[in-house]
């Protein structure tokens, strides 16, 4: 896939692509700059506040334990959302890119 494809992919295509190419390590330091990045976002949701919450990266990572209230999500300005094409929000209540792919949403 050329880069100027890459970018106009879904996020399907580009988790097949990067995943192929990347190292243990690439795929650990790509979700280190994932977290670093989801700070300034999730990190300052009004679903996500006062919660107790401490994770991040809902949207690698799954659901949260303790969100459960929908109070605005800010997934759609993330950087991350756009570098892979995510189509959803509220990953902290409704489960992972990966999972809300595989259900067909
Ligand atoms: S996934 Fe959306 S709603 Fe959930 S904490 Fe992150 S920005 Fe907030
Ligand atoms: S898309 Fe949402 S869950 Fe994913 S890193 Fe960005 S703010 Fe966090």
């Amino acid at each position: 896939m050329s880069e100027e494809n890459f970018y106009n992919g879904t996020y399907e295509d580009k988790m097949k692509m990067l995943y192929s190419k990347m190292s243990q390590k690439q795929q650990k330091e790509s979700r280190e700059q994932v977290i670093y990045m989801c700070r300034e976002y999730c990190g300052r949701c009004p679903s996500y506040a006062g919660t107790g919450e401490e994770n991040l990266a809902f949207c690698m990572m799954g659901k949260s334990s303790v969100i459960t209230e929908k109070k605005g999500c800010l997934c759609k300005q993330c950087p991350i959302t756009k570098t892979m094409s995510l189509r959803w929000e509220y990953y902290c209540t409704e489960g992972s890119a990966t999972e809300l792919s595989q259900a067909g949403k």
